[in-house]
């Protein structure tokens, strides 16, 4: 009840703002449920076995009427906390936001995307599963760091992944480790997360990385340090 009130009162705000026609499509776009993964969701087994020294909170949001499958987000999920174990991260929470918005919210598109993420201020880094990108050249899935985004800072620390990416959740840990090192860097080591092609097979992440990740994120305020 409180966040739809919370919600309603942000719409309301913003179309003091906006122009008449403009608000009645800011309007339309809503979050409809609000969904947090239970711990053995995400973990088959006790993350503890790492020690984890930091903690990440992740909101994904999808729509309503999009052809993602939740199963697919999920296992996507399951992947990121695999493999960012190594870095002593630990996956804290993560909630799935489904919202109803108009077809063209559904796809990476700078200026009605940047919309969108005004009207949900939504907690970061934030995942969109999104149909597709308008952006040419077009990627499968796209980091938004802090780097990239003084042009469109309502994006700021999001990721979006498309339809057509494969090896989902290779790619959305991949992504996100650009946006916690606030890198858009790649690294041709054999099996690493971060070579510029994604495969199933890279996963490593080097102690650099990892430490680079947990600084700069830490900075950031992505990432929080976990009490002892
Ligand atoms: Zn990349």
């Amino acid at each position: 009840m409180r966040l739809r009130f919370r919600l309603l009162a942000l719409i309301l705000g913003s179309a003091l703002i906006l122009s008449p026609a403009v608000a009645q499509e800011t309007i339309k776009i809503k979050v409809v449920e609000r969904y947090t993964l239970a711990a053995e969701q995400i973990y088959h087994r006790s993350p503890a076995r790492d020690n984890p020294t930091h903690q990440l909170t992740l909101t994904l949001v999808y729509f309503t009427g999009s052809d993602w499958p939740r199963e697919t987000m999920e296992e996507a999920v399951r992947n990121v906390a695999e493999i960012l174990e190594q870095c002593g991260l630990l996956l804290r929470q993560v909630e799935l936001v489904r919202v109803d918005a108009p077809q063209r919210y559904h796809y990476l598109d700078t200026p009605v995307s940047r919309e969108l993420a005004r009207t949900l201020q939504l907690a970061r880094p934030t995942v969109y599963f999104v149909a597709d990108t308008r952006h040419q050249p077009a990627f499968d899935a796209e980091a938004i760091g802090r780097g990239n985004s003084q042009t469109r800072p309502e994006l700021t620390d999001s990721v979006w992944v498309t339809r057509a990416t494969r090896d989902v959740g290779i790619a959305l840990t991949h992504e996100l480790v650009h946006v916690l090192t606030d890198s858009g860097e790649h690294i041709e080591r054999p099996g690493n997360l971060m070579r510029a092609e994604t495969a199933p097979e890279n996963t490593r992440l080097t102690g650099a990385q990892c430490a680079q990740m947990r600084e700069v994120g830490t900075k950031n305020s992505l990432l929080r340090g976990v009490a002892n």
